[in-house]
This record gives C-alpha cells, sequence and structure tokens, in this order.
C-alpha cells in the first residue's frame, strides 16, 4: 500500500442479504467499527449489495450519516431501453452508488461475459459517474499454461481500451482459483500481478493514473491473512467475498493496521 492511496475495502455481498438483513448488517458494521473507534476516512470502506437492497442501504447510510460507500455488483452496457432485467448505470448513480463491480469471475463464468462485455460495461459506469472496479484474474488452468499474470493484464488491457486518462477507476486482481476456495494467493503473488495491472494503467492512462489508481486483491481474504497483502506496494486494498457476511470478520479486515 503506497502513503498516498486511500486504502479501499469493498465487500462484494453477491447474491446475499436481502434487503432487511442489509440494514441490520449495516448497523452493526458501524456500530462495531465506531466502538473499535476506527478513524473513518482512513480507510475507504464499500458495501456492494444485491440490487434489491441499494436504495435500502442507500437511506439508511444518508439518515444515519455512515461513511461507507455504495457500489452495484454489475451493471448494462446499455443505458436504457428494452432490456429485460438489466440495470442501468444511470439507476445506480441516482441511488448515490460510487462504484460498480464489472468483470467479476461469476460474471465472466455463468453470465459468459466477455473481455468486450467487460470494456463496453466500463464505458457504461465511466459515462455515468461511476468508478468502475474492473476484476481480471486467472483460472487455475491458466494458471498452469500461462503463469499469473498473462491473463490479467490481457484482460485489463482491453477493458481499458478507450478509457480517458483521467477517469477514476478501480482495478481488482482476483485469481479465480483464490475465489471462495480458502486458499488465497501469497501477498508476493498478489504484488507481483498487481505490480503488473499497475503497469498496464500506466501505460494505457499514463503514469499520473498508475499512481493514483487503487489496485485491490482479491480471493480468500479474511482477518487473518489481510495485513499481509497491505504490506505491499501495489495492493491497495481488497475485495471480499465471503468474509464480507459477517460483521467482526469484516470489520477486523476494515483495522487491519
Ligand atoms: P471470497 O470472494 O472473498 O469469498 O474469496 C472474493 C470475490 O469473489 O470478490
Amino acid at each position: 500500500m503506497a502513503v498516498n492511496r486511500t486504502p479501499l475495502i469493498a465487500g462484494n455481498w453477491k447474491m446475499n442479504l436481502d434487503h432487511l438483513q442489509a440494514v441490520a448488517f449495516v448497523q452493526k458494521l458501524h456500530w462495531t467499527l465506531k466502538e473499535a473507534k476506527h478513524e473513518a476516512g482512513s480507510v475507504e470502506v464499500a458495501v456492494f449489495p444485491p440490487f434489491t437492497d441499494l436504495r435500502t442501504v442507500q437511506t439508511l447510510l444518508d439518515a444515519d450519516k455512515i461513511d461507507f460507500a455504495l457500489g452495484g455488483q454489475d451493471l448494462s452496457a446499455h443505458d436504457s431501453g428494452a432490456y429485460t432485467g438489466e440495470i442501468s448505470g444511470q439507476f445506480l448513480a441516482k441511488l448515490d452508488a460510487k462504484y460498480v463491480i464489472i468483470g467479476h469471475s461469476e460474471r465472466r463464468q455463468f453470465h459468459n461475459e466477455t473481455d468486450e462485455v467487460v470494456a463496453a460495461k466500463t464505458q457504461a459506469a465511466l459515462r455515468h459517474g461511476l468508478a468502475p472496479v474492473i476484476c481480471v484474474g486467472e483460472t487455475s488452468e491458466d494458471l498452469e499454461k500461462f503463469g499469473a499474470s498473462a491473463v490479467p493484464v490481457g484482460q485489463l488491457e482491453v477493458a481499458l481500451e478507450g478509457v480517458a486518462a483521467d477517469a477514476d477507476i478501480v482495478v481488482a486482481y482476483e485469481p479465480v482459483w483464490a475465489i471462495g476456495s480458502g486458499q488465497a494467493a501469497t501477498p508476493d503473488q498478489a504484488q507481483e500481478v498487481c505490480a503488473k495491472l499497475r503497469a498496464v494503467v500506466a501505460d494505457k492512462l499514463g503514469a499520473d493514473a498508475a499512481a493514483r489508481t487503487r489496485v485491490l486483491y482479491g480471493g480468500s481474504v479474511k482477518s487473518g491473512n489481510i495485513a499481509g497483502f497491505m504490506r505491499e506496494p501495489d495492493v491497495d486494498g481488497a475485495l471480499v467475498g465471503g468474509a464480507s457476511l459477517v460483521v467482526d470478520e469484516f470489520a477486523a479486515i476494515v483495522r487491519f493496521q
């Protein structure tokens, strides 16, 4: 983690917590961090609830002045029209979402999202003032065949095609083999790939963007391994799945220092 970038700890709830459970969860997380005297602002906390929870969580954050950023787990590449079941970037922006996850491996795997779809969704997010959290990562077969970085580097190169140098983006390196497996990458492995991803940002968007952009690690992050990742110079936070659903565990990840 570099001193000039605010760490981002992002909780991807996936298809968990309905809107009532979401309220209880966010309130409890807020109080747990308050009781632990967590200094708001030292780390940016973001939650990514299912679409049906967003309005409820937004209202709660607003009413109770809770300092968590809100994000969607996906968005449509289109802005409006006959796309049954899709959610547009402008809907997310109207709910004060700051971020949107794009190209999560579960979207790539179960919804056949290609690098080109990920690029189109990245553009859609930026059109509506949302910061895309662009997820890239290799499967275990990719790892065996090409090593760790070739696939994520290639995925990010396509996603950043045509993105402006001053765009606000986040990159998340999520090795597919580490997601939900309990087998996280080592801090060394994460650092090596995150540094290469930052080099892609430098190449495509310039040195300023590379210095500013946060590159996260994701895949079996928990309270017991977060500190090791955060010590690495090119890892600026974490995208957390399973452990983001347990208040004490997620709070401990936020308080990694
Ligand atoms: P995990 O998921 O923390 O449960 O491994 C990470 C993710 O999918 O973003």
